[in-house]
């Protein structure tokens, strides 16, 4: 039992995603272009949108991978080619395998829309080791109510969505054996839970600042574990908002483009072909 080391701290660059939302991007960034098994980390809000001033990503595919879309305020409405369509609320998740493929629609519902309000999301991408790539595409939805959840003496409130921390387990299944864990940290306060030190990770700030086995962390910043398993977390001068994430590597080569995410460029080829030919399915037309 040894506190990690913190390999790196790097910050967010701004991004325009979808219709032209803006997202902050810990990774892939120059400093750090792939945290295996995670691909991507996208944080979105917090933002107070005006009615009609909302807006989503138009459809389109994914394949090879799964989107991990926690909300934290707002409501979400998404809709895909298999059928599915459906709202999150503040503390739900979807898990989203895309697997061989699927095409869907995700942004504000049509009440967010209408009315506006509080938008504050996170999506996070998992890769797929080369055997789960072709899987069928499927969903979980991880309701809020279902997390696994604690609150110390001092106040610092854990909810594990997946994996193990903090003495809990999470409820998300995984393909790809991950920790995924939200983490409300108040001034002052301290909580520390081991980590599986073969894995990758580290700590997202949401909102406010912490101290990480020493090392500040500001919000948009993400602190990248090295050696070692025990992370401990310090308030300092606010409550504070973070995500633990930690991820068994797979340790395959990784050829993306865009929406895919496979092995080998040929494979890339294929989806596009695949996509383009229409083997993807199509969104029914439904109201959401
Ligand atoms: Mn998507």
């Amino acid at each position: 039992m040894t506190n990690r080391t913190i390999a790196s701290i790097t910050t967010a660059h701004r991004q325009l995603e979808g219709d032209g939302f803006e997202v902050r991007r810990p990774f892939p960034s120059t400093e750090l272009d792939l945290l295996d098994p995670f691909l991507l980390l996208d944080h979105l809000g917090p933002k107070v949108e005006a009615p009609r001033q909302a807006v989503g990503t138009p459809e389109h595919p994914h394949r090879g991978f799964e989107t991990v879309t926690y909300l934290l305020e707002g409501e979400l409405a998404h809709r895909d080619s298999l059928g599915n369509g459906g709202l999150l609320g503040p503390g739900d998740t979807q898990w989203m395998t895309a697997g061989a493929g699927i095409i869907h629609q995700e942004g504000p519902s049509q009440r967010m829309l209408a009315e506006g309000g509080l938008n504050h999301g996170v999506q996070l991408w998992v890769n797929l080791p080369a055997a789960l790539k072709m899987t069928a595409p499927a969903y979980q939805d991880v309701r809020s109510a279902d997390v696994a959840r604690s609150v110390s003496d001092d106040g610092v409130a854990v909810r594990v969505i997946a994996g193990n921390a903090f003495g809990l387990t999470g409820p998300g299944r995984t393909h790809t054996p991950i920790t995924y864990a939200h983490v409300t940290v108040p001034a002052g306060a301290q909580r520390s839970t081991s980590t599986d030190d073969t894995h990758n990770g580290g700590i997202y700030v949401l909102g406010g600042h912490v101290v990480v086995n020493g090392s500040t962390v500001l919000e948009g910043q993400f602190a990248r574990f090295g050696d070692g398993d025990i992370v401990e977390l310090t308030g300092v001068d606010t409550t504070s908002d973070v995500l633990l994430l930690t991820g068994q590597p797979i340790g395959e080569q990784v050829a993306r483009y865009g929406p895919f995410v496979m092995n080998t460029r040929a494979e890339i080829a294929e989806a596009i072909e695949d996509f383009q030919a229409g083997r993807f399915g199509t969104i029914a037309a439904t109201t959401r």
